[in-house]
């Protein structure tokens, strides 16, 4: 289980979104994606997916290279898109339901999932009915039906009240345990509380990769701020 991302650079029409950025994650890594708007997050996340194509460099995945075996890659990932798209009309368990039968994995993992990420109690509602937090609850166990190792968790908890941005980091401090973890951020108070790494782009580029132990006494938002204006 791992992310390995070398050279890769996404050009849209004249604009450069993503400049030569490389980076590894291996097992049991929670990684903090941090940047802000517009520095090339989703784009990456979308090129580690595979759903994008990166105009130069690849990713392995699991050693998968993603670019050319995409659904074979994809296996392996589960990925939170940002925004989370979800089918408001429909219950909670329909929705997983489908998902489950889309992703090919029996109606059972749908309990299971139900269960890991706190969500039985609502289970019977439809998907408009729920809270901002729930809904990100739905869209996690989405992502996870099929039991991915590695997790692509594009700006998880963005949009959520405080008591919801508590419980959605522990979960996936939680669910992270023994997966492999990248997940965006331009909070850097969620780095803190969920990560052991940070790798931070600004403008397309890589401008940091360390882990927070290595900040030594240096705060990340002195860094963060030194490397984004
Ligand atoms: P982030 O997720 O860090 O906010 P994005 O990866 O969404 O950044 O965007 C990086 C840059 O690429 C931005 O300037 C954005 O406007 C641009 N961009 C993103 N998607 C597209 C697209 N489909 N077509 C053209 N430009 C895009
Ligand atoms: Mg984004």
């Amino acid at each position: 289980m791992s992310i390995t991302v070398k050279n890769i650079s996404k050009n849209y029409g004249t604009q450069r979104a993503v400049d030569s950025i490389s980076f590894s994650i291996e097992k049991g890594e929670i990684v903090g994606f941090l940047g802000p708007n517009g520095a090339g997050k989703s784009t990456t996340m979308k090129i580690i997916n595979g759903f994008l194509k990166a105009t130069e460099g690849e990713v392995l995945v699991n050693n998968i290279n993603v670019a050319e075996n995409s659904l074979d890659a994809q296996k392996h990932i589960g990925y939170l898109p940002e925004h989370n798209p979800l089918y408001l009309e429909m219950f909670v368990k329909e929705y997983l339901n489908f998902c489950a039968e889309v992703h090919q994995v029996s109606k059972e993992s749908v309990s299971i999932i139900l269960k890991k990420v706190g969500l039985n109690p609502e289970s019977h509602k439809k998907i408009k009915q729920l809270s901002k937090g729930y809904r990100q609850r739905v869209g996690l166990a989405a992502a996870m039906l099929h039991n991915p190792d590695v997790l692509i968790l594009d700006e998880p908890t963005t949009g959520l009240d405080p008591n919801q941005l508590v419980e959605i980091r522990s979960l996936i401090k939680e669910i992270g345990a023994n997966k492999t973890v990248l997940f965006s951020t331009h909070v850097l108070q969620e780095v803190e509380a969920i990560c052991d790494r940070v790798i931070i782009i600004n403008k397309g580029q890589l401008v940091a990769d360390k882990q927070l132990s290595e900040l030594k006494g240096e705060s990340l938002e002195t860094l963060f701020r030194s490397l984004t204006n």
